[in-house]
């Protein structure tokens, strides 16, 4: 099989990893992975049979019921597929951001979607973006970057994405939300986020997206052919 490059993107909640991903696959001719949108699927499953996120047992009785799979548009979009149906769009409330953030953390759950994960970077170039992309998933992507940005900042961007998308949101709510997903992906014992020991941080707290992407795109193009 012909060698395929991979660029694994971490940070914590808002740190602008999916629309900066999303962009650079667009313009790479990459396929852009998002899955934070895998974790929310299974939180999604566990919600509609109303099992607890944190009830241990509950998950793991339930989690062989699950298949998930992600499937491409013709516009190159990820849609998740949850045991036949797409839910991709109902995987996008802030109620499903902290289950997922919750259920993420079962071993069995991470355990399960490992392989999955890998799968698609043996057969394609991706851009795939997370908490464990480079410390767990894909060890050893070519290119390994930690995009973080203050909580502050994080939360403003949120809340602006909901306002523009005509939700209701409270800032002082979402930063709340925001440092307490900080604070269960940071401890959790299972896969945790951190920078992997070879990635480039990068702090988008003062760049726009064009920023972002010139900033990326030196870091790509120094480890592999453009
Ligand atoms: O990135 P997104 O906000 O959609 O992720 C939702 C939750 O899924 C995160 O808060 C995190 O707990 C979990 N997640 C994870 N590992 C990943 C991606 C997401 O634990 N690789």
């Amino acid at each position: 099989m012909a060698k395929t490059y991979s660029i694994a993107i971490d940070g914590p909640a808002g740190a602008g990893k999916s629309t900066i991903a999303r962009r650079l696959a667009e313009e790479l001719g990459y396929c852009y992975v998002d899955t934070g949108a895998i974790y929310r699927t299974v939180a999604y499953f566990l919600d509609l049979l109303g099992v607890s996120p944190k009830d241990v047992d509950g998950v793991r009785r339930y989690i062989d019921e699950l298949t998930v799979e992600i499937e491409y548009d013709e516009t190159g979009a990820q849609h998740m597929i949850m045991n036949g149906m797409d839910v991709t769009k109902d995987i996008r409330t802030q109620e499903i951001s902290q289950k997922a953030s919750l259920v993420s953390a079962h071993k069995e759950v991470r355990d399960m979607l490992l392989d999955m994960q890998r799968d698609v970077a043996r057969k394609h170039n991706v851009i795939m973006d997370g908490r464990d992309i480079g410390t767990v998933v894909l060890p050893k992507a070519d290119v390994k970057i930690f995009l973080t940005a203050s909580s502050q900042v994080r939360a403003r961007r949120r809340y602006e994405e909901l306002i523009a998308k005509g939700q209701k949101a409270e800032l002082p709510q979402i930063l709340k939300e925001i440092e307490q997903r900080d604070y269960q992906d940071t401890h959790r014992e299972v896969a945790p986020l951190k920078k992997a020991r070879d990635a480039v941080e990068l702090d988008t707290s003062d760049l726009d997206i064009a920023g972002v992407i010139a900033a990326m795109k030196k870091i790509i193009g120094e480890k592999i052919p453009l």
